[in-house]
């Protein structure tokens, strides 16, 4: 039987150690670290997501400062906000919550925010950064994604991975992450044939559809390591990750459950994403 790995335990383990950084940094009487979200719209899932950020930033003592504009906000409206955080010497990191409402362009919008302030690694100079080897912001998902496979004691080069899904968010950076790990990648989307014999090679499988129990053991090679981003809600109201993890579990050596697999990663991974910016900026 595999073993089912809690991002909401190794979360909990890392927001620990990130909170005895900043009380050290307070006891020096030093300025804590702050992060500023933005909403646009009143989204519920947004709404939720952004106050868990907030809970969770202030959790470990950091600061956070919310900016709430509403759903009829202009394009010039958001980068205005995104500017005056650019321009605002106490905030260390910002996060625009997406999606934004239709009609807004959220690629110009993040592109906008400094990208040493770039608490989600999404502008395009952290995605050059990323694909060329240097240090820079990384997308909190595919960052969380790694954190976790290192807690499975997976280790990743000379694997064989397989990503479902191509993302600018998940698939596509983690994929990237992956294989400068030392891991062989394959990437799969819609139009790929033969998924399940592709997913069936994978040593790593990482499943970032959005498609309900997408993933059966049939799919899964035994003893592989498997990453369950997925998050749908089903009409009874249940979270459910795109991997049927009943049915895959006896198969494999570990994998993530939802909910409190990948998604507490997500979040912890933007508070370390603020505590770098804070230093970087420090240094
Ligand atoms: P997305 O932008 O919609 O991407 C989904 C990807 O899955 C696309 O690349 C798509 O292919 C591919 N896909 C769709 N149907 C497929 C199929 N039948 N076979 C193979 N590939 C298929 O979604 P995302 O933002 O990457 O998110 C993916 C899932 O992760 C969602 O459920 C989302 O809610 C969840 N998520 C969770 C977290 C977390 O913190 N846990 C964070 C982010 C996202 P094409 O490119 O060809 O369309």
């Amino acid at each position: 039987m595999g073993e089912l790995v809690y991002g909401s335990e190794l979360s909990k383990e890392l927001r620990a150690e990130m909170k005895l950084t900043v009380d050290q940094y307070r006891q020096k009487g030093m300025r804590i670290p702050c992060l500023a979200v933005i909403l646009v719209g009143d989204n519920p899932a947004s709404l939720s997501y952004v106050r868990g950020k907030e809970k969770a930033v202030a959790s470990i003592g950091m600061e956070s400062r919310f900016f709430h504009l509403p759903e009829d906000a202009s394009q010039e409206d958001v980068e205005k906000v995104i500017a005056q955080c650019n321009e605002d010497d106490t905030i260390d990191a910002v996060l625009l919550q997406l999606p934004l409402p239709a009609g807004l362009d959220e690629t110009h919008a993040l592109n906008t925010i400094d990208p040493d302030k770039d608490a989600d690694g999404l502008h395009v100079i952290n995605v050059g950064r990323l694909y060329s080897g240097q240090k820079g912001f990384v997308p909190c998902t595919p960052a969380g994604i790694m954190e976790l496979l290192k807690k499975m004691n997976c280790s990743i080069s000379g694997k064989r991975a397989v990503v479902i899904g191509r993302s600018r968010l998940v698939g596509a950076p983690v994929a990237r992450l992956l294989q400068d790990a030392g891991a062989t990648v394959t990437v799969c989307h819609s139009k790929t044939q033969n998924l399940r014999d592709i997913c069936k090679e994978a040593d790593i499988l990482v499943a970032a559809i959005g498609r309900p129990n997408f993933i059966d053991s049939s799919y899964v090679k035994e003893g592989a390591y498997v990453i369950d981003v997925g998050i749908n809600r089903l009409d009874n109201g249940k979270l459910v990750g795109d991997v049927l993890t009943e049915d895959v579990l006896p198969h494999v050596t570990a994998i993530t459950p939802v909910p409190k697999g990948v998604g507490p990663m997500t979040i912890c991974m933007l508070v370390r994403n603020t505590l770098y910016a804070y230093e970087e900026r420090q240094s």
